[in-house]
């Protein structure tokens, strides 16, 4: 499905089960954050160790096992788990040798979040069909 309204795009990126990297930045137009959806095969790491310059990033870690590389420090990562990283971290992530690990990313920038779900959150007159 693909839909576009006038504060909205809504867009189908397929199975998700059986994906491989799939990058929303461009797909959604977003202008605050940029989500990839994400899976290594099993046993191997994204091939390099990296850090930001000012986004902070979000692992969501949707199905599989892991490990993660953070500054040094090296643990065990599986679904479920979620895993913030300052910009100036640098980490590396690899799938355990009998799993892939399928993961959403999320990048925004450090500190730039003031308010969040009920402080900025504004209730609207309009309703759907289902709250009439
Ligand atoms: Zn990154």
């Amino acid at each position: 499905m693909k839909k576009t309204g006038t504060h909205y795009k809504v867009s189908s990126i397929g199975d998700i089960q059986k994906l491989g990297r799939v990058i929303l930045h461009d797909e959604l137009g977003l202008t605050g954050s940029e989500v990839s959806i994400n899976e290594l095969p099993a046993g191997i790491s994204i091939p390099f160790v990296h850090s930001h310059k000012r986004n902070e990033e979000v692992y969501i870690i949707l199905k599989g096992k892991g490990q993660f590389y953070i500054d040094g420090d090296e643990f065990a990562v599986e679904e479920g788990d979620v895993i913030r990283i300052d910009p100036a971290g640098a980490r590396c992530l690899k799938a355990a040798v009998q799993t892939p690990i399928r993961y959403i990313c999320i990048q925004t920038e450090a500190k730039s979040l003031v308010q969040f779900t009920e402080n900025d959150g504004v209730p609207e007159e309009s309703k759907p069909t289902w709250l009439k």
